[in-house]
């Protein structure tokens, strides 16, 4: 170690021979950033609360992209260190990863999905994920940093339900995240745990995509009757409130969870229905956000005359 260490080797002298702790870490950011330079885009998927459909719509949101014109080129890390179930929900549970001296590979889902989940590490079904507090960050930001993405355009992050520390210690760990979409259902209740959602990417800076109000309305097979079972609107509500954008709304549909118990992504197989309609033009609309965003980070040269 050099005598003053600023933690940053590259420029230091005596970085060969050293044995500090922070040289380790320092060398894991670097692959974890080399990697993720490969991906275009980042977008988390957050929700204040639990069980409110957030893995679904990541799994469902990654879908879309592969059909619409990204096949092969689309990821899911799969983030929930205390429910990881999205291997499940792409019918890839109980796969193990490969792992070579170039690193960890993602597991392959529909359309090339290359999926990396928690859910790969636990030994068994039962098996809880038993590590804590810093160390469980540093095994996941070690894990992270050894994983061979390869080139993709999207990766969608399902994060730790909530605003506390799991989910922002993991959006620390991913360098230049594009933006975070938020997945509620309509109650007032939901509507607080929203705002902290907010306030949770503005404070890391990160740009609110937009609100997505799923389970919103349920129509019954049975005699067409709408029925709101968790309230409609609470999303679009609470999105202008708070001078974010209102993504759109998924409705309740058996299918969708028959689906996601049977490992299969449920826009694939019900094309007509209103769901997947939403989630087309919700994938429409983080399209147009994305292509803003670069826009603004990259104006157009401006054309010099010959
Ligand atoms: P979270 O990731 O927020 O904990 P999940 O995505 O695991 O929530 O969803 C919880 C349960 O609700 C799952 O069984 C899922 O299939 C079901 N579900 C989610 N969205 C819908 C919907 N729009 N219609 C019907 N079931 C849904």
């Amino acid at each position: 170690m050099n005598g003053e260490c600023d933690g940053k080797c590259d420029s230091c002298s005596e970085a060969n021979g050293c044995t500090d702790p922070r040289k380790e870490k320092y060398e894991e950011e670097q692959r974890l950033k080399l990697k993720m330079s490969r991906i275009k885009r980042k977008i988390a998927v957050i929700s204040g609360k639990g069980g409110v459909g957030k893995s679904t719509v990541t799994v469902n949101l990654a879908m879309a992209f592969a059909m619409h014109g990204y096949v092969n080129r689309v990821g899911i890390l799969d983030a929930d260190i205390t429910g990881p179930c999205v291997p499940k929900m792409i019918g890839l549970h109980g796969q193990r990863l490969q792992a070579s001296p170039a690193g960890i590979f993602p597991a392959l889902g529909p359309m090339g999905i290359k999926v990396v989940s928690m859910d790969f590490l636990l030994p068994s079904e039962e098996a809880p994920v038993i590590w804590r507090g810093p160390l469980k960050m540093r095994a996941i930001s070690q894990f992270l940093s050894d994983i061979v993405w390869g080139e993709l355009e999207f990766l969608f992050i399902d994060l730790p339900p909530g605003t506390g520390d799991e989910p922002l210690s993991i959006m620390q760990l991913i360098p230049e995240m594009d933006g975070v979409v938020i997945v509620t259902i309509a109650s007032e209740v939901s509507q607080i745990v929203v705002k902290k959602a907010v306030t949770f990417s503005r404070k890391l800076g990160i740009p609110v995509i937009g609100v997505i109000e799923n389970m919103s309305g349920f129509v019954c097979p049975k005699c067409g009757a709408e029925i709101d079972i968790f309230k409609v609107g609470g999303g679009k509500k609470i999105a202008d409130d708070l001078s974010v954008p209102f993504l759109g709304r998924i409705p309740i549909d058996p299918e969708i969870c028959r689906d996601s118990d049977n490992g299969v992504p449920f826009i694939t197989e019900h094309a007509d229905s209103s769901a997947t309609k939403a989630f087309t033009e919700i994938v429409k609309k983080i399209e147009r956000f994305l292509e803003r965003k670069e826009r603004l980070e990259s104006p157009p040269k401006p054309s010099v005359p010959e």
